[in-house]
């Protein structure tokens, strides 16, 4: 997978990229990613990638021609099925993890990552494949979402972690949250782990975090409930814990 990142800042993206996850991604080449420097497809002494807006207002927009000559530069295909040309934009569709799986099939992700006002409007008219945003709040740049959306996507690609289980289980993949965790020491200021994690009955876990990751679910996102699949145990789970809850109507 190569990400290409289009962005004025560079240097954003030193440190994110230097240690942890996407650090060890690059190191075992599950992953290459290239920054290019808008102000490098700039023509004038200035090297000048904004101006102001048509018909007045405020802040300043992005030009087209160094994202269109950026984007052209860097893109192996015209094939929307291998190469993604994404415009971060609070306008964008919300991000989410099957955004994610769907992005993770990809050969190529172009992420242009906006400043100030936003990008010319004619990047979305003719550039682009999609824009995504990765929730309703605005930040300053495109390149915290950038990130966003590398790491997400990285997380689902062959290798990149290290129990492909844990991808199974974790939060959204099955479409319900993830299943509440413990670890040493078995008591810690009165507060001791569930019985059932310390006695090394396989089956029980496994039924309980089952359960506990629906009642993750039904009190913090019953809103997934709706579009989760769910076996027939999960769905007898999960009418008793409504009826021991009292949260069927909520
Ligand atoms: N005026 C724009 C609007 O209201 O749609 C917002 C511009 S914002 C200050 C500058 C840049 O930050 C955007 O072009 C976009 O690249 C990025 N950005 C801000 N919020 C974002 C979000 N929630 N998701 C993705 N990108 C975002």
């Amino acid at each position: 997978m190569l990400f290409d990142v289009i962005t004025i800042f560079p240097q954003f993206f030193d440190s994110p990229l230097s240690v942890g996850f996407l650090k060890r991604a690059l190191d075992k080449k599950i992953i290459e990613v290239r920054i290019t420097d808008l102000r490098d497809f700039t023509t004038d002494r200035h090297r000048t990638v904004d101006d102001r807006p048509f018909g007045g207002g405020r802040g300043m927009v992005l030009k087209p021609e160094p994202i269109f000559k950026a984007v052209e530069a860097v893109r192996h295909s015209e094939d929307e099925g291998r190469t993604a040309v994404i415009l971060l934009s609070p306008q964008g569709k919300p991000f989410g993890q099957q955004e994610a799986e769907r992005l993770s099939k990809k050969e190529q992700i172009i992420l242009i990552c906006g400043r100030y006002e936003g990008v010319d409007e004619r990047v979305r008219q003719q550039l682009i494949t999609e824009e995504i945003s990765i929730g309703d709040y605005v930040l300053a740049g495109g390149d915290l979402p950038a990130l966003v959306v590398m790491e997400a996507v990285t997380r689902l690609l062959p290798s990149a972690v290290g129990s492909p289980q844990s991808l199974i289980d974790e939060s959204f993949c099955q479409g319900i949250l993830d299943f509440p965790c413990y670890t040493r020491p078995a008591s810690f200021r009165g507060m001791r782990v569930p019985e059932v994690l310390l006695m090394g009955n396989h089956q029980e876990i496994k039924r309980w975090r089952k359960r506990k990751a629906l009642e993750n679910t039904l009190r913090k996102r019953p809103n997934l409930l709706g579009r989760a699949q769910l076996d027939s145990e999960a769905v007898k789970m999960l009418a008793k814990l409504k009826g021991e809850l009292n949260l069927s109507s909520k």
